[in-house]
């Protein structure tokens, strides 16, 4: 499919050839920021330069930008055409990057990537210090989500957030088939959240065309690129937009979760100025990476309220008087923005729905054990979090850290613990498991004897 005003590829799945351009459309002009220089590299021939250490010479470089990157080579955008050349060892390009190229006749040879205004990283799961460069030099971030098909999962947005917010890429929202949406409530309404942060969120159907045309001017003048579990569509927005056409997968029956199927990245032209880079499908993007402080510049609504906390470098997550938390239990930053942040930050390092970690001593605690299914506090330090209203409920309250005060029994003859929250003062009873610690229940149990709250030799 093309643009009204330009006639459409001849040959679909290659829409980069047959158009009339200059060269300098490849590429948005270069910014001056690149967060990550290279370390320069020893004088050897075969291997890339770093920038400057042939003044003079670069000029007479034919430049060209990376399209895709597959096992060892890349394809470049050179004047009309798109080459595959290999990739010398040891330099990691990623689809937007500018490379220049070795001057004269025969195969063309990448010297160096050129300086990146922008990066998208992908942390590896298991270490998160090996990340992958998945994009360079993108201006607009486009995160794709459905309502339905796969179900909106808010967790995974934030994540892509922050990932471009990290990167340095402006973010917009796209609501993908809303052909599926229920009339009445085409748009969820907890994506207001994003819009009231000056993020754009666009609803549109690839299928029916419907807000594609919206779509297209967003993205107008960018290199864009679109983020989005897999099956939400972002192959079809992309040939609906003009891209390339590739083979969409049919949703695997039973799970409504997509299959990959697009498997390298693709730059595609769209208009003049305007390019669009297609990822495969990510089923998940870690933020390992970031720190607390990145994290909390992903939450601009959350971090209004932070100028009024007692602490400077309050996380908002344990911390008293915090003004976060308060506006959350006061109603002014919506409790699911809040629960995203923290599961971001505290989360996924300790939290999962089978164990969480002390907000006192670290520890990580499974939610069942020593007689209990719904444990809610630490058994080496006692400590609690005022989190539940319900047993098992971990999303209600304050998020105060709960102190354990004294040690009872209820009318049903069972021993608990009665803990205060530091934050708003509530008292809760928390039934005591068999694995708690016992000293810290004796000290408690005999606290009142020790600094008894009358005169104990009265009672004789
Ligand atoms: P990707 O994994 O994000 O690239 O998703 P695809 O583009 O492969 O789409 C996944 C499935 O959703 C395919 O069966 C598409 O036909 C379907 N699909 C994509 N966009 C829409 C839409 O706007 N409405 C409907 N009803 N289905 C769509
Ligand atoms: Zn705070």
């Amino acid at each position: 499919m093309g643009f009204p005003d330009e006639p459409g590829p001849a040959v679909p799945h290659n829409p980069l050839l047959h158009r009339d351009r200059s060269e300098e459309e490849f590429a948005p002009p270069p910014r001056a920021r690149d967060r990550r220089p290279r370390k320069p590299r020893r004088a050897d021939r075969s291997r890339p330069r770093s920038p400057g250490t042939n003044p003079g010479e670069g000029a007479s470089h034919p430049q060209a930008t990376v399209s895709a990157v597959l096992r060892g080579h890349c394809r470049l955008l050179l004047d009309e055409e798109e080459i595959l050349c290999p990739l010398p060892a040891g330099v990691q390009a990623a689809p937007g990057d500018r490379v220049r190229l070795a001057p004269g006749p025969g195969a063309p040879r990448v010297l160096e990537v050129l300086p990146r205004t922008s990066t998208l990283w992908r942390p590896s799961p298991s270490s998160p210090e090996k990340r992958k460069l998945l994009a360079a030099n993108v201006d607009l971030g486009v995160v794709v989500v459905t309502s339905t098909q796969p179900p909106l999962r808010l967790g995974l947005v934030d994540r892509f957030l922050l990932r471009l917010q990290a990167g340095g890429i402006r973010p917009a929202i796209c609501l993908n088939k809303i052909d599926l949406a229920d009339p009445d409530e085409p748009e969820p309404e907890v994506l207001e959240a994003y819009r009231e942060q000056g993020i754009p969120v666009l609803a549109c159907s690839a299928s029916t065309g419907q807000g594609i045309p919206e779509l297209r001017t967003l993205l107008e003048g960018h290199t864009a690129v679109l983020l989005g579990h897999s099956g939400v569509g972002k192959t079809s927005l992309a040939a609906a937009l003009g891209g390339p056409t590739r083979p969409t997968a049919r949703l695997r029956k039973g799970d409504r979760r997509g299959r990959h199927c697009t498997t390298t990245s693709n730059l595609a032209r769209l208009g003049p100025g305007t390019w669009l880079l297609d990822t495969p499908g990510l089923r998940e993007l870690g933020t390992e990476d970031l720190s607390t402080t990145e994290i909390a510049e992903g939450f601009g609504d959350l971090l209004q309220h932070a100028e009024n906390c007692r602490f400077r470098d309050c996380t908002h997550l344990i911390e008293p008087d915090c003004a976060v938390r308060r506006a959350v239990r006061e109603g002014a930053l919506p409790r699911f923005r809040y629960q995203s942040y923290q599961r971001l930050v505290d989360g996924e390092q300790g939290e999962s729905a089978d164990s969480f970690r002390c907000a006192r001593c670290g520890e990580v605690v499974p939610t069942s054990g020593g007689g209990t299914r719904h444990r809610n506090h630490c058994p080496r330090c006692l400590h609690s979090r005022h989190l539940d209203n319900r047993p098992g409920d971990r999303e209600a309250c304050c998020a105060g850290v709960m102190d354990p005060v004294a040690v009872w029994v209820r009318s049903d003859g069972e021993w608990a613990l009665i803990h205060r929250c530091r934050e708003c003062g509530a008292l809760s009873s928390n039934r005591i498991a068999s694995d708690d610690n016992e000293m810290l229940l004796l000290s408690l149990a005999v606290r009142p004897l020790s600094s008894p709250p009358f005169p104990l030799e009265r009672l004789a």
